[in-house]
């Protein structure tokens, strides 16, 4: 069946001052040509360096920022065309990591979950707020006239989903949402947005630099490095062989539970280039190990690795037509 969202060659550049005194402007390649699909009632993971594109790829499929270039169809709607900005932000809702930052202090529990269906004139704003109260784990006797900063940080987040669900949303996308928590309590809140996926039908995007959080709430994962798409799969094909050299580098630095289980793949070395000037060919040359000249002059393309049809990575490695040489030298070993 068609998928919730169809992202095709998403592009979104901000203009920055740089140089001497700031006088000139440079552009940030923040989005660059992302695409992607997220499947009805699946969680997609979505994983990179902090600056790789991941929070302004949420801020365009929620209809925060426009996009520069390329389409969102929404449910077979496509935007701009089939549905307004407007229609789009209705149907897709977003928590953020602070939780205190999108509450207003000055509102009270009741008021802040009853507030978007009263704007939008729903029947009985604060009978749905009291029910999404109770949905989310906090009795609505007990919370529903406290104010955020009589809450703890887990029982603040349980009020942004609730105020998230009120608009009944098809997507949800959960940026950082459980980074703040205590360990114990990031467990609670996971299981309360696996639960209300499965009792609500809701559609999730996890973004999070998290590797275990992804790994245990996600169905499918999105890898983006400098603006772009490095390498997508389901979430086990993924965990199990990383088939882009950046992924293998994030994943190896990943605190692991079984010590026998860590990759032999050395860590990132230094920061991620600057995105203003993005390297040429395939963005991760600078910092890879296994980079040749091909590298550098020609970008990769998403193509499927192994027999697995949902697994593709963007490296040359992986493609006998690019003129890399590593799987041929290992081919001959
Ligand atoms: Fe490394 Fe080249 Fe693959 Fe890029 S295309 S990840 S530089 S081997
Ligand atoms: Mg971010």
């Amino acid at each position: 069946h068609q998928p919730l969202i169809i992202a095709s060659g998403l592009k979104k550049h901000f203009p920055v001052r740089s140089g001497l005194l700031n006088r000139q402007t440079a552009t940030v390649h923040a989005v660059d040509g992302v695409s992607f699909e997220v499947k009805k009632g699946e969680t997609l993971g979505i994983v990179g360096e902090s600056g790789c594109g991941k929070s302004t790829t949420a801020r365009l499929l929620i209809g925060l920022i426009e996009l520069d270039d390329g389409s969102i169809i929404f449910d077979g709607d496509k935007l701009g065309s089939d549905i307004s900005l407007k229609e789009l932000r209705r149907g897709v809702q977003m928590v953020f990591q602070d939780s205190y930052a999108s509450l207003n202090p000055r509102l009270t529990i009741l008021d802040s979950v009853a507030f978007g269906p009263k704007l939008h004139g729903l029947k009985d704003p604060a009978g749905i707020a009291r029910n999404l109260l109770g949905r989310v784990g906090l009795d609505p006797d007990r919370f529903a006239h406290r104010y955020p900063h009589e809450l703890s940080g887990g029982q603040r987040q349980r009020v942004n989903i609730a105020r998230a669900l009120a608009m009944s949303p098809r997507l949800v996308i959960l940026d950082e949402a459980v980074s703040a928590l205590d360990k114990s309590v990031e467990a609670q809140v996971l299981n309360l947005l696996n639960d209300l996926r499965e009792e609500l039908g809701l559609t999730y995007v996890f973004i999070s630099h998290d590797l275990n959080v992804v790994r245990y709430i996600s169905d499918r994962v999105l890898v983006m490095y400098l603006g772009e798409v490095v390498e997508v799969g389901p979430v086990e094909s993924i965990y199990e062989t990383q088939a882009h050299p950046y992924t293998a580098s994030l994943f190896a630095a990943m605190p692991s539970m079984d010590p026998d289980n860590r990759t032999e793949e050395p860590p990132l070395a230094g920061d991620p280039p600057n995105p203003i000037n993005p390297p040429s060919g395939c963005r991760f040359h600078t910092r890879c190990r296994f980079a040749e000249g091909v590298c550098a002059s020609r970008k990769p393309k998403l193509a499927t690795i192994g027999g697995d049809a949902d697994h593709l990575a963007a490296c040359h490695m992986h493609d006998a037509a690019s003129g890399h040489s590593l799987a041929l030298k290992e081919a001959a070993e």
